[in-house]
């Protein structure tokens, strides 16, 4: 389904979603951030600074309650995900491309009920790309494109006074029917105009990971490299990367105890992160990445060599949030290509 919605419908188009909580970007103290939204949505936007993978893996989540009163057995609660639909506007095309990766590993082996109880209620409808990439921009050499459908529901796209709408899912035609008397057919200029911006956006230089098909053996073959200790020498393992990283997913889960007697509490999975030093500490005292060299290699091997041994793909999407975030400097394409490089 392809459509024209005239731009001063587009908040009609969300009043009509009334059964959905409607996110988009925000421009809060110079952050771009998806929020609730509260009368008319901008999407004027660049990247926001977290990616919208809260939304099916949020940062802490209670998995279930527990009580042991003496003499009894303990008692469990489980705690279900809420059942309501959010659809999260202005989803640039890297972040839409973390949604599959993401899927794929919360299916992989195991069924992560939490995960997908959240996912099934959360539509990612996009915005591609119509301006020059930003300086960080990748998305091309990791097999992306600033005009990606992938892990969208709806793609929009800005043709100045209308946006040109398409279904990718029927998630998304669901959503376009909601208020389909808002929309009109596109016009054959229409649909020369679309087929021209994203043929613009594509044309538009970008850096680079070099040859992403070779990094996966160039990366294996250098396992054992000091250059990784090298380039992660200035590593403050503060683990921004990783938390504004749209695909990054490791978690931890604890007991956190809220009273002693009667004893009770909760059991919460909260993100983690490879970049912290403890991430891998075991109770003996050893460390198996006891530098910021092994932890740097696992975060780059994870995403250009192990995810495409195991799915076929990379799991960066390019969007550049961990280069412009690192304050240290620290840049994964530059990373990527030296230790390439290096390899031979
Ligand atoms: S953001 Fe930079 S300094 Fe912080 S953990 Fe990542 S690589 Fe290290
Ligand atoms: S590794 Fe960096 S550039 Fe790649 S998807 Fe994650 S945050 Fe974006």
């Amino acid at each position: 389904m392809e459509k024209i919605l005239n731009k001063k419908h587009i908040d009609d188009w969300i009043a009509a979603l009334d059964s959905w909580d409607i996110l988009g970007p925000v421009l809060e103290d110079g952050i771009w951030a998806y929020q609730p939204v509260s009368g008319a949505v901008r999407l004027d936007h660049p990247n926001t600074r977290q990616s919208p993978k809260g939304l099916a893996f949020p940062q802490r989540e209670i998995f279930f309650k527990f009580e042991q009163i003496k003499g009894e057995a303990p008692r469990l609660t489980q705690v279900v995900p809420d059942e309501q639909r959010h659809a999260v506007f202005g989803v640039r095309p890297c972040d839409g491309r973390g949604v599959p990766r993401m899927d794929l590993v919360f299916t992989d082996h195991v069924e992560d009920n939490y995960y997908q109880a959240r996912r099934k209620n959360v539509a990612y409808v996009g915005l591609a790309c119509n301006k020059p990439p930003g300086p960080n921009c990748f998305c091309l050499s990791v097999g992306g494109s600033p005009v990606s459908t992938d892990g969208l529901d709806v793609q929009m796209t800005d043709l100045g006074d209308r946006y040109f709408v398409k279904a990718v899912t029927e998630t998304g035609k669901g959503l376009m029917t909601a208020a389909g008397k808002l929309f009109a057919e596109p016009s054959a200029a229409d649909q020369k105009q679309v087929e021209q911006v994203h043929a613009d956006a594509v044309a538009h230089p970008q850096r680079a990971v070099r040859n992403v098909e070779a990094v996966p053996a160039k990366l294996k073959a250098s396992f054992k490299s000091p250059l990784w200790q090298e380039l992660a020498r200035a590593c403050i393992g503060c683990g921004i990367c990783t938390f504004l990283c749209p695909t990054c997913h490791c978690f931890d889960i604890n007991d956190e105890v809220q009273s002693k007697a009667p004893l009770k509490g909760i059991r919460v999975r909260t993100w983690d992160n490879c970049q912290f030093p403890d991430f891998t500490m075991h109770s003996s005292g050893h460390n198996p990445r006891e530098n910021t060299g092994a932890r740097l290699r696992q975060r780059v091997a994870h995403k250009f060599q192990y995810f495409p041994e195991n799915f076929g793909m990379p799991q960066c999407t390019g969007c550049g949030r961990c280069v412009s975030e690192c304050p240290v400097g620290i840049d994964i394409v530059a990373v990527v290509n030296k230790v390439v490089e290096n390899a031979g």
